[in-house]
């Protein structure tokens, strides 16, 4: 049966990708992101996800015509590299307004239809950056543990209510994040972080732009939206990054940390 389904962020990269796969698999697929972009069979929905207010309305206009929203993919997001100590303010709160209060925003204004039903899905794209701080991707880190944390502590609230809360974990991919991140100027331009800083990047977007492909992420999606139940994380990455998050798990803290500083050579 073809589920209701609401992804944010579906303008480009994994949302993208999913709104076009679980469209074409009989899904009734609203994509929203501050773009509006065209596709058949996908109804796109202008909305910046850190506007509650604006949220709501989407949310409630969407459950109006629908009568249910099956499934919520909380995907919108963006990163910051830079030095934590430099970073300003608005940096922040674009940070953790989009990738952190974004999802909360869309959970907070679909719950209520879902604990209605007694039924639904939420799943969240956080990050192999969730698992672990990033050098330089400090906040972007942060904003996915935040994200981590919300999640676990929201499976354990509505799973009473037949809602399942699922976390995406995935490692590096071509996608459009890579262009789109936003580079702290006040890092580029101080001679203490800088030269690091530039080093660090130049590993992260190597990696990214030979990353895994969207789609694979999107099937990763859509098998969860089938699952009866589906489990709390799946780490979606190479093997080398699925190794990586093994070790964090293994490793005492400091061992762990100084394999990051070597890697990321910081
Ligand atoms: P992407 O191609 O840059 O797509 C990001 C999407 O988020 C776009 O559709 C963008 O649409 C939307 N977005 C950004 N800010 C928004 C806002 N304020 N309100 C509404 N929509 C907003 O990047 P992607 O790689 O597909 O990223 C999707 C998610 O995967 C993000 O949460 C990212 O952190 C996560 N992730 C990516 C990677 C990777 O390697 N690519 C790895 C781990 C996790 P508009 O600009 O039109 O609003």
């Amino acid at each position: 049966m073809g589920k209701v389904v609401v992804i944010t962020g579906a303008s480009s990269g994994f949302g993208k990708a999913t709104a076009e796969l679980l469209a074409s698999q009989g899904h009734t697929v609203y994509g929203l992101s501050r773009r509006k972009t065209e596709h058949g069979q996908i109804t796109f929905m202008q909305c910046d996800v850190r506007d509650f207010e604006t949220v709501k309305r989407v949310i409630d206009s969407i459950a109006a015509k629908e009568g249910h929203i099956d499934v919520l993919v909380n995907n919108a997001g963006m990163g910051i590299g830079g030095a934590l100590e430099l970073a300003t303010s608005d940096e922040i709160a674009v940070q953790m307004g989009t990738n952190f209060e974004g999802c909360a925003n869309l959970c907070r204004a679909t719950l209520p239809y879902m604990r209605r039903l007694r039924q639904g899905k939420i799943i969240n794209i956080s990050s192999i950056g969730g698992l672990m701080g990033l050098p330089y991707q400090g906040y972007y880190s942060a904003s996915k543990f935040a994200i981590e944390g919300f999640s676990e502590a929201l499976y354990a609230e509505v799973k009473r209510f037949g809602i399942s809360v699922s976390l995406v974990e995935p490692g590096d991919f071509a996608t459009n994040f890579t262009a789109s991140r936003k580079n702290s100027q006040a890092t580029i331009d101080d001679p203490d972080y800088g030269p690091v800083f530039k080093g660090s990047l130049d590993i992260i977007e190597n990696e990214e732009n030979g990353g895994l492909k969207p789609d694979r992420l999107a099937l990763v999606i859509a098998r969860i939206v089938d699952a009866r139940n589906p489990r709390m994380h799946y780490v979606v990455a190479n093997l080398e990054q699925r190794l990586s998050v093994l070790l964090k798990r293994i490793l005492p803290g400091g061992a762990f940390a100084r394999i990051l500083c070597s890697y990321y050579k910081s």
